[in-house]
């Protein structure tokens, strides 16, 4: 499946945030909002004039940036959250949460979204028992995730899982020892850290 492969800070700097895309490098100095914290370009810092699309169209890119899909992608998990029962913009978000690549992201094996979303196009990773490699897999409540056994003795994998210390969500349990996560609970709103407003994207593409 496609994926962005440009440069990824500017992202961040284009979103005037961190979007925490790169690992342990955001938590640092080196991250270029700390010292750039305007729009990438010749006209960066120059004035822009907030209309109510351009802050609709910035909540999107940010949460699609943030996922790491590209637009059809995003517009597809969109059509499928519409579908279902319940608020568009929750569905959504639970939507992009519940993908195996954040589910690794989340439970502190992969120190960043792409790394995850590496480790699961590499068979690294098994949903139920079996290996699994489409990062836009959607795990359901009782699914359990594991390192595959082979690929424990990983170093990048043993040192996120010594080093990272961002917390689990409640939903997820996480066993580090086990290498292993077992989804206990569908994520509820409350419980997604993004800084999305989900209902401008909705407002976005109901137009
Ligand atoms: Fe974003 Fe991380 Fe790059 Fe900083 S270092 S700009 S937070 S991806």
């Amino acid at each position: 499946m496609a994926r962005y492969t440009g440069p990824v800070c500017r992202l961040c700097r284009r979103e005037r945030m961190k979007l925490f895309l790169k690992g342990p490098k955001c938590d640092t100095m080196r991250c270029p909002i700390e010292r750039r914290p305007y729009p990438p370009g010749q006209h960066g810092r120059g004035r822009i004039r907030e209309t109510e699309y351009l802050l609709q169209l910035r909540e999107k890119q940010k949460a699609r940036r943030i996922y790491g899909l590209l637009e059809k992608q995003f517009r597809s998990v969109y059509a499928e959250a519409a579908r279902q029962k319940g608020i568009t913009g929750e569905n959504l978000l639970r939507m992009l949460e519940l993908r195996l690549d954040n589910v690794v992201f989340r439970s502190m094996f992969g120190s960043s979204r792409n790394q995850a979303r590496q480790f699961v196009r590499h068979g690294h990773v098994h949903v139920n028992g079996k290996r699994v490699t489409i990062p836009s897999y959607q795990v359901r409540k009782g699914d359990v995730v594991e390192i595959r056994p082979k690929s424990r003795s990983m170093i990048v994998i043993r040192h996120n899982i010594d080093t990272l210390g961002r917390g689990v969500p409640p939903w997820l349990e996480v066993e580090p020892s086990a290498h292993k996560a077992v989804v206990r609970d569908l994520p509820m709103r409350e419980h997604i850290d993004v800084p999305v407003r989900e209902q401008l994207i909705v407002e976005l593409y109901s137009k």
